[in-house]
């Protein structure tokens, strides 16, 4: 039984076919477009993070009252975002 499987053709290969890029495989033949799938992911995970956040941009998140009314408002997007960010964490380390 192989644990490495194309991440293009889904074909079974054995260690010593499989190529690796940032934790996904690849056969020979689809190593060029596994490691543009991969980055493609990766760019998407990025995009979404910078999207969260800049909906935080200009907001007055400090101690003040209006500040702690934000926070109180957005605490549960902050902490999807928090979230987020685990998961983009989770990928590099994959
Ligand atoms: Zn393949």
């Amino acid at each position: 039984m192989s644990n490495y499987t194309c991440k293009k053709c889904q074909a079974k290969l054995r260690a010593s076919e499989a190529y690796e890029y940032r934790g996904a495989f690849a056969c020979e033949a689809h190593f060029d477009e596994v490691i543009e799938i991969r980055d493609f992911e990766r760019n998407q995970i990025i995009k979404e993070e910078h999207n969260k956040t800049q909906a935080f941009k200009g907001l007055d998140l400090s101690d003040s009252a209006i500040g702690k009314a934000n926070k109180q408002l957005l605490k549960q997007k902050i902490e999807i975002a928090g979230n987020e960010s685990q998961r983009l964490k989770n990928y590099e380390d994959r």
